[in-house]
C-alpha cells in the first residue's frame, strides 16, 4: 500500500464515491471507440488511470475482449472489480496497482491504451513517449485531456489552470505535440457539456454538500473544498474557452 500523506487522504476524501474522477460519459466512450480502426483479436488492451473504472467497463462490454485496468489507488481497483462482476465482466478484466508509466510489457505488443481523464497525471507528452515503443504496430492511444478551445483565453480561466494546471495547452497544441512524437492524429472531439455535469460536476457538488459539517472541523478539506467551487463556478462561465478534448491518436512508423 502507498504512503498516503493527511493532504492525499484529505483529496481522498473529497474525491471519494464520485462515478467518475473527470468528465466523462459511457456514450462518450463509446463514441471515441466507434472512430477507431478496427481492434485486433485478441489484442493488448489497457485502461490506464481507470479510477472506480466506468471506461473499463464501457470498453470490455463493446470490445468483448480482456482489459487491463491500471491504478496506484486500490481503493479504485476494489470498485473495478465490483464493477466488473456486477456486470458479468469478471472473466474479461483484470486489474494492476501501479504506475501507467512503468509497463512491463515486450516492445510492440500493446494494441490499445485508453487513459480518459488520466494522461496529465503523468503529463501528456511524457506518456506518449513511453508508451510509444510498447505498442504494436497501428497501435492506438485514446486519451482524453483538458485542453483549451482557444488561442486566446480570458485573463480569469488563465490565471486559474496556470495555477492548477499548469501543462494544460490548446488542442492544436497537442495534437503537433503529439505527431512530434510518431502519433497520427486519427481524429479528435470536444465532449459535450453534459459529460462535465451529469457524471462529474453534479456529483461532485452533491458530495460536497454532505463534507460541509466536517469541513468546519477541518482546514485542509475546507480549503480543496473553495478550490473544487471555484473550478466549477469557473466552468460555468468559460466552458466555452476550455474543455475535455479526446484525442484518437495511432502509433506511425
Ligand atoms: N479514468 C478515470 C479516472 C481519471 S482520474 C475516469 O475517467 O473516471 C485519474 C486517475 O489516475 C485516478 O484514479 C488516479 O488514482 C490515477 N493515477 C494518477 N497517477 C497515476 C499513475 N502514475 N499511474 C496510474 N494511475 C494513476
Amino acid at each position: 500500500m502507498e504512503n498516503i500523506s493527511k493532504q492525499g487522504i484529505t483529496r481522498m476524501r473529497l474525491h471519494e464515491g464520485l462515478p467518475r474522477q473527470g468528465p466523462g460519459s459511457d456514450a462518450v466512450t463509446a463514441h471515441a471507440l466507434s472512430l477507431l480502426p478496427a481492434i485486433p483479436s485478441p489484442a493488448r488492451i489497457y485502461d490506464l488511470g481507470c479510477g472506480p473504472g466506468r471506461a473499463t467497463i464501457t470498453l470490455t462490454s463493446i470490445l468483448k475482449q480482456p482489459v487491463v485496468a491500471v491504478d496506484l489507488q486500490q481503493d479504485f481497483l476494489r470498485q473495478v472489480l465490483y464493477a466488473a462482476e456486477q456486470n458479468g465482466l469478471s472473466h474479461l478484466i483484470e486489474t494492476q496497482c501501479g504506475d501507467m508509466t512503468v509497463l512491463h510489457d515486450q516492445p510492440g505488443t500493446i494494441n490499445l491504451i485508453w487513459a480518459e481523464g488520466a494522461i496529465y497525471c503523468a503529463g501528456f507528452d511524457r506518456a506518449l513517449s513511453v508508451w510509444r515503443p510498447l505498442l504494436a504496430e497501428g497501435g492506438i492511444v485514446a486519451c482524453s485531456e483538458l485542453s483549451w478551445l482557444t488561442e486566446n483565453p480570458s485573463t480569469e480561466p488563465t490565471a486559474f489552470w496556470q495555477l492548477n494546471y499548469p501543462g494544460m495547452r490548446s488542442v492544436v497544441h497537442n495534437v503537433t505535440a503529439a505527431e512530434g512524437l510518431g502519433y497520427k492524429c486519427i481524429t479528435h472531439f470536444t465532449q459535450p457539456l453534459a459529460s462535465w455535469w451529469d457524471e462529474f460536476y453534479n456529483p461532485w457538488l452533491c458530495h460536497i454538500d454532505t463534507l460541509k459539517l466536517e469541513a468546519e472541523q477541518d482546514q485542509d478539506l475546507r480549503k480543496l473544498m473553495d478550490d473544487a467551487l471555484m473550478e466549477i463556478n469557473l466552468f460555468r462561465k468559460y466552458s466555452h474557452e476550455y474543455g475535455y478534448e479526446f484525442y484518437l491518436l495511432q502509433k506511425s512508423n
